[in-house]
């Protein structure tokens, strides 16, 4: 039994974060109770807030702490069109292009097999019932072009076909192996217009 359990709890809480070692770990402990006490306050009480109020919205599947976010709920919106995203970040730099109109879903991952997140985890079936809601006309896959993102919008579109969904893909040009959220406006907008 160690003879400081408590500083010992934090350093594991800590390490749960994804790319943080036990070195890591136990040298953010030391600065937080060291450094900053009040940082240490403010990150405990965002994170008891974000656990408690934020959720998935019941339409698109990204983080809101609302029934239904603030795109999905917007009027302006064509709701004949539904972008599927890997993360909200992804969405973000559709949004940032200006140039998207419809609705998206968020997918909140890809599909990676070998780390064990199959359909199942980024929400296909929420996806599939969303797409069926008799307005959607036309889904754009707008997965990243990584050799999951391709696998992902693969087993998707053919998920959607199935069920008589018109399925397309953005445009290449978006460069091969990355992720949307690094890639310049102009070439996600031009990858929009051309998608097929
Ligand atoms: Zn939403």
């Amino acid at each position: 039994m160690s003879a400081e359990p408590t500083l010992d709890a934090l350093v594991e809480a800590l390490r749960r974060l994804p790319g943080v070692g036990a070195k890591s770990a136990q040298r953010m402990a030391v600065h937080l109770l060291q450094h900053d006490r009040d940082g240490a306050r403010r990150i405990a009480s965002a994170l008891e807030e974000s656990v408690a109020r934020v959720h998935h919205c019941a339409r698109c599947h990204t983080f809101t702490e609302h029934e239904i976010c603030a795109i999905c709920a917007s009027p302006g919106r064509d709701a004949r069109l539904l972008c599927v995203v890997e993360t909200p970040a992804d969405q973000s730099a559709l949004e940032r292009t200006g140039s998207y109109r419809g609705l998206y879903f968020v997918l909140m991952g890809r599909l990676s097999p070998l780390d064990g997140i199959g359909p199942d985890q980024v929400g296909a079936r929420e996806l599939l019932a969303r797409a069926a809601d008799g307005q959607v006309e036309e889904v754009i896959l707008a997965t990243s072009f990584t050799a999951e993102g391709e696998a992902t919008a693969h087993v998707l579109s053919q998920a959607l076909k199935a069920r008589g969904l018109r399925v397309t893909r953005l445009a290449r040009g978006v460069p091969i192996g990355s992720e949307l959220e690094y890639v310049d406006l102009g070439t996600i907008a031009h990858a929009l217009v051309d998608r097929r």
